[in-house]
């Protein structure tokens, strides 16, 4: 038996019919060597378009009918690239998330899979025809539609290779892989022909949205080789490699940047043992991942408490830091969307000093303050303001030499 193949084909890669016909063709041509299953996402615009659409009856429809909503360009998107494939002679069914058991938690928009029935897949494989998956959505135990957040896509495909064991997932978008950083923001980025493992959790973590977070820890988790590449031309794009070492020895391998971000300060909460958790605690209940947390040092008992959230939850989040329940005692609540995160990636981190201060000292000169700094052993993040994200991951790319 031939080796599987996932592939996932974004939404600019299925935006229009010419697009579906081309997809066809890629399709048809790796079927050739390997037994192909295929995921795909809405047309490009249409997931914003239904958002928008959602938001007539009020800004905060009932989360279960708008998952029912935003679910449905998916399924759009899967039975006309099936039809396009029965027009020219491969033969492809399009399968939605019920009709494939793709089971899922219950925190609609943010739903995490759970199981998916791989029998099904497979049997349609050995029929000879080729499963073409709505991504991007699942159902809970009692059947109704979840969504895995946006981009969540990249996730169906991952943890569908996952399950069936194949050979690799094949992410197929509209840039020809993983470039140093987002090459629409940085027109002198560098393609990678790999990354580790290891960054790109770092890199989609902190916001390179080329692929979903949860995609890589899938394929971390289940050691599923993952490649990143166009599907308007020819190439080999970037693997993310199950290796430990980085292929292309650089120091940094990317930076990340993320604009969606909102900052929260406790000024003046009572420096006890439990704080953090009292603050947090009820935070994470709810789903909600907090980055950067600061903790400053207390003055006469009472101390400041900072951490950003993604600004989608900003709301939630201040409602139960103001909830009466929360029992918190401050003397103020601060709350900053003007901000932004900057994060340099990079396994040479591990082995080299002065990288950190390389990157402050690259801010410094266009005189960018650093607001928060926050660490781990292969990247370092900063929070800044908004306005000058640009400029920022500009001129640390430079800083870096990765346009080199
Ligand atoms: P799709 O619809 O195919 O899922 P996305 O828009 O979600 O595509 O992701 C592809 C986009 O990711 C690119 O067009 C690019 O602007 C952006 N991007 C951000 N960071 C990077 C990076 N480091 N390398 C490549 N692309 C990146
Ligand atoms: N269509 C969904 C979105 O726009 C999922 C995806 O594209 O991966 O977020
Ligand atoms: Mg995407």
């Amino acid at each position: 038996m031939s080796d599987i193949i996932v592939q996932k084909f974004g939404g600019t890669s299925v935006g229009s019919d010419e697009r579906i016909a081309a997809v066809a063709q890629i399709i048809k041509k790796a079927k050739k060597d390997n037994q192909i299953i295929v995921v795909v996402s809405a047309m490009s615009g249409e997931t914003n378009r239904l958002i928008n659409l959602a938001k007539s009856f009020g800004d905060n429809p009932d989360r279960r009918e708008f998952d029912a909503l935003i679910s449905t360009g998916e399924k759009v998107s899967a039975s006309l690239l099936a039809m396009a494939l029965n027009s020219i002679g491969v033969k492809a069914k399009s399968f939605s998330a019920s009709q494939i058991s793709m089971k899922t938690t219950d925190q609609h928009s943010k739903a995490k899979i759970i199981d998916v029935d791989g029998e099904k897949i497979l049997s349609t494989l050995e029929e000879d025809v080729v499963p073409i998956i709505t991504g991007f959505q699942g159902v809970t135990e009692s059947g109704d539609v979840t969504t895995l957040g946006r981009g969540g896509s990249d996730t169906t495909a991952v943890a569908i290779a996952a399950h069936v064991n194949a050979a690799r997932c094949d992410i197929y978008t509209d840039v020809d892989g993983i470039y140093t950083t987002d090459p629409r923001v940085v027109p002198e980025a560098k393609k990678l022909d790999s990354i580790t493992m290891e960054e790109m959790l770092e890199m989609a973590g902190q916001g390179a949205k080329v692929i979903q977070i949860r995609a890589v820890e899938f394929a971390n988790k289940f050691q599923v080789p993952v490649r990143v590449l166009s599907s308007f031309k020819d190439g080999n794009g970037t693997l993310i490699s199950l290796k430990e070492e980085n292929m292309e020895n650089a120091l940094i391998s990317g930076i990340a940047f993320n604009k969606d971000q909102t900052k929260f300060t406790l000024h003046g909460v009572e420096d006890t043992p439990g704080i953090a958790y009292k603050i947090l605690g009820p935070v994470n209940d709810k789903d909600i991942s907090v980055d950067v947390i600061v903790q400053n040092i207390s003055v006469n008992g009472k101390t400041d408490f900072t951490f950003t959230v993604d600004s989608e939850d900003e709301e939630q989040v201040k409602s139960i830091l103001k909830s009466k329940q929360s029992g918190l005692d401050y003397i103020d609540l601060l709350i900053d969307a003007d901000i932004a995160k900057v994060s340099i990636v990079g396994a040479g981190m591990r082995s080299h000093a002065g990288i950190a201060s390389k990157a402050f000292e690259a801010l410094s000169n266009e005189s960018i303050n650093i607001q928060l700094i926050s660490t781990s052993e292969i990247k370092i993040t900063m929070v800044i303001e908004d306005k000058y994200l640009e400029l920022a991951v500009k001129t640390l790319h430079k800083a870096f030499n990765l346009d080199k």
